[in-house]
């Protein structure tokens, strides 16, 4: 294992993070190292740019508005709409996704409520609106394959199979 690489384009860095709220409380954790290829947006901006220059071992507290998370919570993008328009087959369930495709391309929504004759999908980030608090621990970083940066994503344990 080599020691001096530094987290720049084109590395696979794996970490592990706390991700807490403004007040404090656990939004989110893994222990198990999450895998990215850096400099590619697999992760949002604002944590990836405070991961620039980091070794391994390194940990790090990073706070991240809103802008550079998942952005800011938008009122537009919540959507009543009648259960007849949803897949006959979807089994409705608060927090489940629906994919819909829009002239700025595939947005995702979450269902946020179930009512009598229609449901409210709301396509802002379940994290939209939050400034986020990282505690970050780099746990191990590594060239990216050629093909992982032509593919835009790591490879192999821990990295997305989906091709
Ligand atoms: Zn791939």
């Amino acid at each position: 294992m080599n020691m001096s690489k530094t987290i720049s384009k084109g590395m696979v860095v794996g970490f592990s993070y706390h991700l807490k709220n403004a007040q404090g409380e656990t939004l989110d954790q893994s222990d198990e190292p999450l895998l990215y290829l850096h400099g590619w947006q697999n992760i949002i901006p604002g944590l990836e740019k405070e991961l620039e220059g980091l070794v391994n071992g390194d940990s790090k507290n990073v706070t991240v508005p809103p802008e550079e998370g998942y952005g800011t919570y938008n009122e537009a993008l919540i959507f009543q709409v009648p259960k007849t328009e949803l897949p006959a087959e979807a089994e409705l369930e608060v927090g489940m996704e629906f994919q819909t495709d829009t002239p700025e391309g595939r947005m995702i929504l979450y269902l946020q409520e179930v009512r009598d004759a229609d449901v409210i999908l709301n396509g802002n980030h379940p994290l939209a609106g939050e400034t986020l608090h990282f505690d970050v621990t780099i746990k191990s970083i590594r060239e990216a394959t050629d093909e992982e940066k032509q593919h835009g994503h790591v490879h192999g344990p821990g990295g997305h199979h989906h091709h």
